[in-house]
């Protein structure tokens, strides 16, 4: 693909997002309120449970290159700390929305909980484009968000990770910042760094990690393996492309994957470590330009409905929904980005007989890698990867067999199971701390 039909692409994925104007808060809601019908939870707490405990707007102004200011909007949000610490993710996209963080922060409540991690939800975002930005740009931008949210974050409060966009360096500067602003080292108030500043041996890969560990679990529970499963990945960024690389390491033929630049099918099976090396290569990290024998390329959306066995949504939310359900194919869809299906898709999905791994537990990796980081910083001291490896497994099978015990006795939907699960868990701690004053 050339950059124009690149840019073409992204052009097409931002009209169809918008004409599906999927709002993922009130999808949020409409999911919690599921979970917590069945529950029978009082209308009163389900109403307290559905809303962000904290929501902090800030305007953040950045010298750019040309000498102006340009200011960008930014959020934190925290969602509940009846378990622990705020913990989540900091996102960098023109689509960021106040809506989007606060249904992200909840997700991160309900995830931690399905885990079973002594923590809460909490998310961030910043309005902006990062591919526009250079490097000193995205640097102030950074920084100043940073000591913007500051009073509302820090490691027994609330602690970021990365998100779409976001990775280790920016990471590194807000561990530096937060540093520096209250002149004591600060490596736990952010999880998702680099080795060298505090990062966990494994965390980079955990999300994917946890993505095929969820995979096994599931095609176990339906009598089959990963050897020769086929296999689609929408989204070919931290998520998706450790969950392609690890799932074709353990077998599996991932035929098709794309990203925001487009797709790339091959019945046979694509190249996923040769795919690998040439994004890390590629400036922007597409696969747009990647050539081999017996490839085709594909509009984007196309990804989701080809058929494979196991269909892996890791791009963004709002992805499956009443318009393109029952055009799936695959039997078994794991969810690696949150929120990748809307409730109305979901309906479709039950009705057709596909089973959906839901985010809270299918990307739960991450947070559990995060968490695993933070215990590790607070304590200076440094696991082997074999060691965050083993432990990130054991929690993740554990989380699975319970989701799925759960999700037979009571007779629902794995990501019912899930939400249940978790809402239990949330609602428990809230009880036995009762509410203040
Ligand atoms: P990333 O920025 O590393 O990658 C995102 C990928 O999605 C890129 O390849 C991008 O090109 C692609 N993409 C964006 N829009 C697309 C579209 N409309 N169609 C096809 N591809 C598209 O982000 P990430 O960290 O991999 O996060 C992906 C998802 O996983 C998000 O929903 C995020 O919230 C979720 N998640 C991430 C983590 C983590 O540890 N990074 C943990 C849990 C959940």
């Amino acid at each position: 693909m050339t950059s124009d039909k690149a840019g073409q692409a992204q052009a097409t994925v931002e009209r169809a997002l918008k004409a599906t104007e999927v709002n993922p808060y009130e999808m949020f809601r409409t999911q919690v309120g599921l979970a917590g019908e069945k529950l029978r939870l009082p209308v009163d707490l389900l109403e307290m449970i559905k809303r962000p405990e904290r929501v902090l707007e800030v305007s953040v102004p950045v010298r750019m290159d040309h000498g102006g200011i340009e200011v960008f909007t930014g959020y934190r949000v925290q969602h509940s700390s009846a378990r622990g610490p705020c913990k989540g993710g900091i996102r960098y996209h023109p689509g960021v929305t106040l809506d989007e963080v606060k249904a992200l922060a909840g997700w991160m409540t309900w995830k931690c909980a399905v885990v079973d991690i002594p923590l809460g939800g909490g998310k961030g975002g910043i309005v902006c484009d990062p591919t526009t930005l250079s490097e000193g740009e995205l640097e102030r931008l950074t920084r100043r968000y940073t000591a913007m949210i500051l009073p509302l974050i820090g490691p027994q409060h609330d602690i970021p990770a990365p998100d779409v966009n976001t990775g280790a360096r920016i990471m590194n500067w807000i561990m530096d910042t937060a540093t520096v602003l209250r002149g004591e080292p600060m490596y736990a108030i952010v999880t998702g760094k680099d080795l060298g500043v505090g990062g966990a041996r494994g965390r980079r890969e955990a999300t994917g990690r946890g993505v095929m560990i969820v995979t096994q679990e599931i095609l176990n529970r339906l009598g089959r393996g990963l050897p020769g499963t086929t296999v689609a990945v929408q989204g070919f960024g931290n998520v998706g492309s450790v969950a392609a690389l690890l799932l074709h390491e353990s077998g599996a033929k991932v035929v098709g994957v794309s990203d925001v630049s487009g797709a790339l099918y091959s019945p046979n099976g694509l190249n996923i470590p040769e795919l690998v090396d040439y994004v890390a290569r590629s400036p922007n990290r597409l696969i747009a330009g990647y050539t081999a024998p017996g490839v085709e390329e594909l509009p984007g959306p196309e990804v989701l409905t080809l058929d494979v066995d196991v269909l892996v949504p890791a791009a963004l939310e709002g992805q499956i929904t009443a318009d393109n359900a029952d055009r799936i194919r695959a039997k078994v869809i794991v969810e690696g980005a949150n929120g990748p299906t809307t409730p109305e898709a979901d309906v479709i999905l039950e009705e057709q007989g596909r089973v959906v791994v839901p985010d809270i537990l299918a990307n739960a990796g991450g947070v559990v890698v995060s968490y695993f980081e933070w215990v590790q910083n607070l304590q200076n001291f440094y696991w082997e990867e074999g060691e965050t490896n083993d432990r990130l497994s054991r929690i993740m099978r554990r989380a699975f067999q319970a989701v799925w015990d759960y999700a037979r006795e009571r007779k629902v939907s794995l990501r019912t199971a899930a939400f249940m699960l978790g809402l239990e868990r949330v609602v428990q701690a809230i009880r036995l701390r009762g509410i203040f004053p």
